[in-house]
């Protein structure tokens, strides 16, 4: 099994804190924590899909400004998870800014903020070519420890005590699995749909069971499987 993710400190050890972790297949990132993010390239920043800030102190936070500035006018959609306050924190940061030209935008970019509460999860949206306003109208559900858990990957937080409300986050990657297409060759079995099935089969714990069969040869959907 290999990864199928990179990660990298944004910043030297002194500096402000930030993880930029990179999915290369999909071509998307996440970051852990917004301080300053000069370091990454337009293209880097480009590509983030997901924030997740601990907490608003200012090393933590400062590059909220650089990233907008980077994805204004690109047809984005950016999911940000903070603690409590966070909603409030993001809009003051926007609400610093002049906002009358963004009608003219073909591309909107949109925030989904979401604040992550002891109880529950508020979660607002700010479209740019609404000015990013804030509107009353909100989503709640109540707080679970999973904020992500999608393609493979679960972001799962926990609420520690920084003096304010801080987030910690664990990322967990599901086992990824790569079909040898010399080694299905040599068994001269065929390539087609049902490799997704099987790797379906081997990702979703209930089809463990499962068993695919290609003429005389029977292969069964269970873990570590060496086949390939
Ligand atoms: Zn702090």
């Amino acid at each position: 099994m290999s990864s199928s993710l990179k990660s990298k400190l944004i910043n030297g050890p002194f500096d402000d804190p930030g993880l930029y972790i990179y999915f290369p297949l999909v071509n998307r990132a996440f970051l852990f924590d917004l301080g300053s993010i000069n370091s990454l390239s337009i293209k880097e920043i480009l590509r983030i899909k997901k924030i997740f800030i601990s907490h608003t102190h200012i090393d933590h936070f400062c590059g909220f400004d650089h990233f907008l500035r980077i994805m204004l006018g690109h047809n984005k959609t950016v999911h940000i998870f903070g603690p409590d306050g966070i909603l409030k924190n993001i809009e003051g940061k926007l609400s610093g800014y002049t906002w009358n030209l963004v009608e003219k935008y073909q591309q909107g970019l949109v925030l989904i903020v979401s604040e992550v509460g002891s109880k529950f999860i508020k979660t607002k949206k700010y479209l740019c070519r609404e000015r990013f306003l804030s509107s009353d109208s909100f989503e709640q559900t109540a707080f679970k420890d999973v904020l992500v858990n999608e393609s493979g990957i679960k972001v799962k937080t926990r609420i520690l005590d920084h003096g304010i409300s801080c987030l910690a986050f664990s990322i967990k990657e599901r086992d990824f699995i790569n079909i040898d297409k010399s080694a299905l060759m040599k068994l001269k079995i065929m390539q087609g749909p049902w490799i997704n099935d099987f790797k379906h089969a081997l990702y979703t714990d209930k089809n463990q069971e499962s068993i695919f069969v290609f003429s005389t040869k029977k292969i069964a959907a269970i873990h570590n499987i060496n086949l390939f």
